[in-house]
């Protein structure tokens, strides 16, 4: 850690690069991943040759799904695919299914991918994929044909060697393996290892579908630690019942927490003696909203991100803590499971009041990892154990999280800036050994 920026330092000019603008990107969540690319190149005094290059996305992709839906109405989605940076290794992203999707957040959620796999020693670089759409509106079969659309519209980019979807919000392995039907149809022959987040049975991994609510446990109990709060005395809030918030709550109650506060979009349930984390997710996964259950008192999403505790999990969307209520969140560990839910500014207040934050780029980084686990597993066609899985998600996870925290104690800065550091210096010194192309 301590030659971390050894390559980067040393041969800064000095030179100051003024802000991009670049209209088709415009959307506030990139405007945050670039607001903290600079504030991290700023304090590693990063290279100006890197600065616009690792700003502006490699490739992207904007392409129209034309659909036929069940009434007989054919209906056009916009779908998007980003590469951030491939310095490293092949492209690794997830795909996002959300009526607010759009290009530059794509890339904001692209770029975030490329600090990730970094920072967690994976041999990818980032990108991220999306179609603009809410999902809950569409039958089964409207959604099979709109991924197998975008799937061979977006086709070009992909293959194991190149790039690798996954699941994000609103997909899921179902998704994943109609995805890697219609891919494989195109080729002739079955390629598991083009999409990871599948079925086991196509050549899944055991451990994939909880391992960002396992990866955003096992960090958070690094930070305890940290802080000297045993887990049995520690309360928990999550926000989002999704993938990442279900599982993360779940594994939190296994381990011995209080989980007292958990939502949906629909709002959600506050319990101080704990909730019945069990019944609540069995009856949310057959459609019940958390707005609906009689298991607490409810509240809105507002006020469940300011409740008492010591953990609060944000695990829905980004920007959900804001200046507006930045003052009013009361948890003492702040671990962002959802990517960029904490603006720059809210970021800053947070922290004035000695919230120790995981940021998101480490918390979530459990997903990926075991995406990497799939992906490598599918490239061998040999299957690990789940206790291996977990075991090397552990390992890797809280190796990134202990690094993180050593670096940002020597820096004296927060854990975000020593994690963007970290990513940022690892993609700049792949750049420089690789050089400028052509
Ligand atoms: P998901 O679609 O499974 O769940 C999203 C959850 O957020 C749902 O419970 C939904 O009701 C809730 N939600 C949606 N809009 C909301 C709002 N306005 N207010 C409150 N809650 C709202 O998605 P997911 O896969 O669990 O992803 C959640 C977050 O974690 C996203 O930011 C995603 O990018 C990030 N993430 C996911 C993975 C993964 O493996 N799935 C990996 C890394 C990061």
């Amino acid at each position: 850690m301590k030659h971390l920026f050894h390559k980067t330092i040393s041969i800064n000019t000095g030179k100051k690069v003024t802000s991009m603008i670049i209209p088709e990107l415009d959307h506030p969540t990139l405007h945050l991943a670039w607001a903290q690319f600079d504030q991290a190149a700023d304090a590693m005094n990063l290279d100006h040759k890197h600065r616009e290059r690792l700003k502006t996305p490699q490739r992207s992709l904007m392409v129209s799904l034309p659909i036929l839906m069940d009434d007989g109405r054919v209906k056009v989605f916009m779908g998007y695919r980003v590469q951030h940076d491939s310095a490293r290794g092949p492209f690794k992203g997830g795909i996002r299914y959300h009526q607010d999707v759009n290009l530059g957040e794509v890339a904001a959620l692209a770029m975030w991918m490329t600090w990730k796999t970094a920072i967690a020693g994976l041999p990818y670089g980032g990108a991220k994929g999306g179609v603009r759409v809410n999902p809950n509106e569409l039958s089964l079969s409207e959604l099979e044909r709109l991924t197998r659309r975008y799937a061979a519209e977006i086709f070009p980019l992909i293959s194991p060697d190149h790039d690798i979807p996954a699941p994000d919000v609103g997909t899921n392995p179902q998704v994943m393996a109609w995805f890697m039907d219609t891919y494989s149809q195109q080729v002739g022959y079955a390629v598991p290892g083009c999409v990871t987040g599948k079925p086991l049975a196509i050549g899944g991994s055991l451990g994939r579908e909880d391992a960002t609510g396992r990866g955003v446990v096992n960090v958070t109990m690094e930070a305890l630690q940290h802080r000297g709060i045993r887990l049995e005395d520690s309360t928990v809030v999550v926000q989002g019942v999704g993938n990442v918030g279900s599982h993360t709550a779940r594994i939190m109650r296994d381990a011995g927490a209080k989980v007292i506060g958990i939502s949906d979009v629909s709002g959600g349930v506050f319990n101080p003696q704990g909730l019945p984390i069990e019944s609540i997710l069995r009856d949310h996964t057959h459609g019940m909203p958390l707005s609906d259950m009689n298991v607490g008192d409810h509240v809105t999403n507002e006020e469940l991100l300011t409740l008492e505790c010591t953990v609060l999990v944000p695990a829905a969307l980004a920007e959900q803590i804001t200046v507006k209520n930045a003052a009013d969140v009361r948890c003492q560990i702040l671990t962002e499971a959802a990517n960029g839910p904490t603006t720059l500014e809210a970021d800053a207040m947070l922290q004035d009041r000695n919230i120790f934050i995981i940021p998101d780029i480490l918390a979530n980084a459990g997903g990926v990892i075991v995406s990497y686990f799939e992906w490598v597993q599918d490239g061998q066609h040999f299957f690990w154990k789940e206790a291996d899985i977990h075991e090397r998600l552990h390992d890797i996870i809280t190796g990134a999280f202990q690094r993180t925290l050593a670096f940002s104690q020597e820096k004296n800065t927060s854990m975000r800036m020593a994690a963007l550091m970290n990513g940022i210096d690892q993609v700049a010194q792949a750049h420089n050994l690789r050089g400028l192309y052509p």
